[in-house]
């Protein structure tokens, strides 16, 4: 990642919604570390099954549960692998139409950047951070991308 594609306004628009926090592979072990719970105990208490893959609840505002307003995040250094990853969801590094799409709900994406620039800038961040998944029956379709499905550089 570099501030030439993505530089975020921490404006918490990213932790609205439900059923897009799927907690991956490495997600649990750090989340089970972090709350010193067992995991069915973590599982009931945090997560609902979305198409049988747990996902953080949300709060009746429909923000993530874990969001507090003018604080952000309150479980930043456990927050899950998807949370590390957007912008850079596979969607916006395979599709310039949901990249546009992007920009218009994360103010954090810089505007004017290409789809080809911002995709290969954001699959070097997701490979740094080995935040690339690769089983899409437990992990987060939106982490799972190979490198042949960008666009060409510029
Ligand atoms: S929507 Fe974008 S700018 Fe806003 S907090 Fe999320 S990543 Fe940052
Ligand atoms: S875990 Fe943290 S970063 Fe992720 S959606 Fe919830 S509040 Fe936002």
């Amino acid at each position: 990642m570099s501030d030439l594609t993505f530089s975020c306004k921490m404006c918490g628009h990213c932790c609205y919604g439900r059923g897009g926090i799927v907690l991956g592979t490495k997600d649990l072990p750090r989340l089970l570390e972090y709350f010193q719970l067992d995991k069915e105990s973590l599982l009931n208490k945090y997560t609902e099954n979305m198409n049988d893959k747990p996902c953080l609840i949300v709060k009746d505002d429909g923000y993530c549960y874990f969001f507090k307003e003018g604080e952000g995040c309150t479980i930043h250094e456990a927050r899950p692998d998807v949370c590390r990853a957007w912008p850079y969801f596979r969607g916006n590094l395979v599709d310039s139409t949901s990249l546009e799409m992007a920009k218009e709900d994360c103010p954090g994406i810089i505007k004017d950047v290409s789809h080809a620039f911002f995709a290969h800038d954001g699959y070097a961040y997701l490979v740094e951070n080995k935040l690339l998944a690769y089983n899409p029956l437990v992990d987060g379709r939106a982490l799972i991308v190979s490198e042949d499905e960008l666009p060409p550089h510029e």
